[in-house]
């Protein structure tokens, strides 16, 4: 069942208003289609700097910066868009365990009460039940939101460091996510699939640099890892710095949950109740969540065959090495993910990403000068509050670790520079000729 009775929504939005917390560049916005297509007005907050101090003027100080960051962006909208608070809902799931998560829908509703926005209401399903408070059909096609999102920044990661045109990824991406929010909004699955489809063509074929570049594998927090606002954009900066970016997926959280229903039912319930409930939730994860992960990475392949993700029991086994899986959290899966980048795909490095005082941040930190050693690959652990720039930790490391590609990479550069102007003098001379030599 779900954690605060707000949480349900059993059917058409009739209007209402509702806004999606600004996590992430794709997640934000398709989530809030999905929500349209159902009936809602929803719409994607955004964040900055003027957002987050406001966060944070409302807020006690001592929260993770994902709290102040959520809350202030929903502050400032409510003062832009004037709408009357009976009419807006506020999506802010949750989650179970020590972790202040649980407690973000608990701290908006006392600001609320403060602002006397008594009437508002917080959609707040929880992990605890895999998100079962919201309607079947809404998560259905929510989770088909999730892949999708994840599937673009990892086509975005893929193809950005090589391209040849500056611009030219973000711009080829930006139209397609464009197309695919109305899509969502449409309810039209198939047009999403064709989308994805095309996007990944198109990006397969843009021009594109092939020298190497070292592979950074990033964990950590979901939200500030997810967020470049939060994280200074760190998956761009490891480019700027010669690098190519993985980031570990949003999916990952949603496939940890479902696999801790598992692993707590043969634990805590071994009788019929928890065997129906072990079963169920392996149907759902092989003929829903991996099918439709399968059907969107299959569409991606042009880009993406090489960009998959490992089976979530691999992720756990992995952090299991240093934590039980008991301890329940995000931990275990940046551990497990971390050690998998370096073991299976080839990083280089990796960088854990999380928020100032976060705990499964404070945890993975000090557990990972010990894999650190194992996989004989750099750490950065670097800690988000939305003030000065963690990023410059990156510097040396990426220094050291783009070394080997730079000399390939600026003589690839230089072809592609020296080409450019003789095609542009070329280009020049056929006007000049046209133009009988006048201009
Ligand atoms: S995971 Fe970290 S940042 Fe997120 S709520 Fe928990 S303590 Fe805060």
């Amino acid at each position: 069942m779900a954690r605060l009775e707000e949480s349900k929504i059993s059917g058409p939005g009739d209007g209402k208003v509702m806004y999606i917390p600004p996590m992430e560049h794709w997640g934000t916005r398709f989530f809030a289609a999905v929500f349209r297509s159902i009936g809602y007005d929803a719409r994607g907050l955004t964040e900055d700097a003027s957002t987050l101090a406001l966060g944070l003027k409302n807020t006690g100080g001592g929260e993770c910066v994902p709290c102040p960051s959520t809350t202030g962006s929903l502050l400032a909208a409510m003062e832009r868009d004037q709408v009357d608070p009976k009419r807006v809902i506020f999506f802010m799931p949750t989650a179970c365990g020590p972790c202040r998560f649980g407690q973000y829908a608990k701290l908006d509703r006392m600001i609320f009460e403060r602002k006397g926005w008594d009437g508002i209401q917080i959609m707040s399903p929880s992990a605890e039940n895999a998100y079962e408070g919201i309607d079947i059909g809404a998560r259905l096609k929510l989770y088909h939101a999730m892949v999708v999102s994840d599937i673009m920044r990892k086509l975005t990661h893929r193809t950005r460091p090589y391209e040849m045109d500056k611009g030219s990824v973000d711009f080829t991406v930006e139209n397609y996510t464009k197309d695919m929010e109305a899509a969502f909004s449409n309810g039209d699955l198939d047009e999403v699939g064709r989308l994805v489809e095309a996007v990944s063509r198109e990006l397969a074929v843009l021009p594109k640099y092939r020298a190497p570049r070292p592979l950074i594998g990033v964990v950590g927090e979901i939200y500030v890892r997810s967020d470049p606002f939060l994280n200074n954009d760190v998956c761009r900066r490891i480019e700027e710095l010669g690098g190519e970016a993985w980031l570990a997926p949003m999916g990952e959280w949603l496939f940890y949950t479902s696999h801790l229903q598992t692993l707590l039912a043969k634990e805590q319930r071994p009788g019929l109740g928890g065997l129906f409930r072990r079963f169920r939730t392996w149907l759902e994860t092989k003929f829903f969540f991996n099918r439709v992960e399968h059907h969107y990475y299959e569409l991606a392949a042009d880009v993406l065959h090489d960009r998959h993700e490992h089976p979530i029991q691999d992720v756990i086994a992995e952090g299991e090495k240093f934590l039980p899986w008991q301890f329940e959290g995000e931990a275990v899966l940046t551990l497990g993910r971390a050690a998998l980048f370096v073991k299976r795909d080839g990083a280089k490095a990796i960088v854990n990403a999380s928020p100032m005082f976060c705990m499964p941040g404070t945890v993975t930190t000090s557990i990972f000068p010990a894999l650190e050693k194992e996989l004989k690959a750099p750490i950065i652990c670097n800690f988000y509050d939305g003030s000065g720039n963690p990023n410059q930790s990156l510097v040396p490391v990426m220094h050291y670790l783009s070394e080997p590609y730079r000399a390939e990479q600026a003589r690839e550069k230089r072809e592609y520079e020296s080409h450019t102007s003789r095609r542009m003098t070329r280009k020049l001379n056929k006007r000049v000729l046209a133009s009988g030599g006048d201009s």
